[in-house]
């Protein structure tokens, strides 16, 4: 079997096409073709550093935002579930969606009153 072999239970969370098992792991993940249409907030394509793995955030694709998980010298795309701020808060609630709540965070953690 071939690592590109398509499974039918992970779509692309914009247009439904099916994606590899590859992004089994990657909830919201956005297919190739819908990443290429990703543009920033001022509609130019999104800068990618790969020395850093690091690049845009958030990125647009038409009006649906994502963010891009930079990382070996590529990214993932996944679209937001819940409206977030930075890339941090975006990780968040990824592992907020996955596991179960059973403590909620308090806003304003280091530093705030
Ligand atoms: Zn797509």
């Amino acid at each position: 079997m071939s690592k590109e072999t398509y499974n039918h239970n992970i779509k692309c969370s914009i247009c439904g096409t099916s994606l590899t098992d590859f992004y089994i792991n990657y909830p919201g993940a956005v297919c190739d073709e819908c990443d290429q249409r990703a543009v920033i907030g001022s509609g130019r394509k999104p800068r990618h550093w790969s020395h850093a793995d690091d690049g845009d955030n958030p990125v647009f694709v038409g009006r649906i935002r994502c963010w891009r998980y930079y990382k070996f010298g590529g990214w993932i795309t996944m679209r937001e579930s819940v409206r977030c701020r930075t890339y941090d808060e975006f990780v968040d609630s990824l592992i907020g969606g996955r596991r179960k709540r059973k403590q909620r965070r308090r806003p304003g953690k280091a530093g705030q009153p």
